[in-house]
């Protein structure tokens, strides 16, 4: 027998888009924290979280990346918001072969929020100097092995498209420590 319920901490950051002005300090500090060494750069491009604008709409969307999606998807829905138009792939926080967001630059490998790790407050929200962005913290039942197979299928499928050592090479390069 394996498993058994035990408890997970789920991390999440509410975004409020009428709040958001644009600034893109989130993007500069996540992009910091994550240089090799840390705080060595400020590459938006490496950017975990990435601020979907359009100016002239008065539309600024950050969004935080998520899971890696190997092809993209189907869905060009629109939706409109307060009198506000967005397209659906504002809101998607997949690193996604339709679009340059959530690319590592170098390798073109996805990047995905890791909450900024060790940290006791996520960055990009304490640079938010409007509170576009808030941390909330809750506790859920989780299965251990559940999370272990979705661990697995991620890492296949990247293996399966960019090819081992491009991946082991990438994983050495953005955990180098300073
Ligand atoms: S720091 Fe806050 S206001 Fe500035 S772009 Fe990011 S979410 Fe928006
Ligand atoms: S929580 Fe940390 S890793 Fe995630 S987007 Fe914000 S700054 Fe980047």
């Amino acid at each position: 027998m394996t498993g058994g319920n035990k408890k997970k901490k789920v991390k999440t950051i509410k975004i409020d888009t009428d709040k958001c002005n644009g600034c893109r300090a989130c993007e500069v500090i996540c992009s910091a924290f994550h240089a090799a060494p840390k705080y060595s750069g400020n590459n938006p491009a490496r950017s975990r979280i990435r601020v979907i604008r359009d100016p002239l709409a008065d539309i600024y969307v950050p969004v935080h990346a998520g899971e890696y999606a190997v092809a993209e998807c189907a869905g060009r829905e629109k939706y409109t918001i307060d009198g506000k138009e967005y397209d659906e792939c504002s809101f998607c926080r997949a690193s996604c072969p339709s679009r340059p967001e959530f690319k590592e630059p170098d390798s073109g490998l996805p990047l995905k929020c890791d909450m900024c790790e060790g940290e006791e407050e996520p960055l990009c929200v304490k640079w938010c100097m409007v509170d576009a962005l808030t941390y909330e913290e809750r506790e859920e039942e989780a299965e251990e092995q559940e999370e272990q197979e979705e661990l697995e299928i991620g890492l296949e499928s990247l293996a399966d498209k960019y090819g081992m050592q491009k991946l082991k090479d990438a994983i050495a390069r953005m955990s180098k420590k300073d």
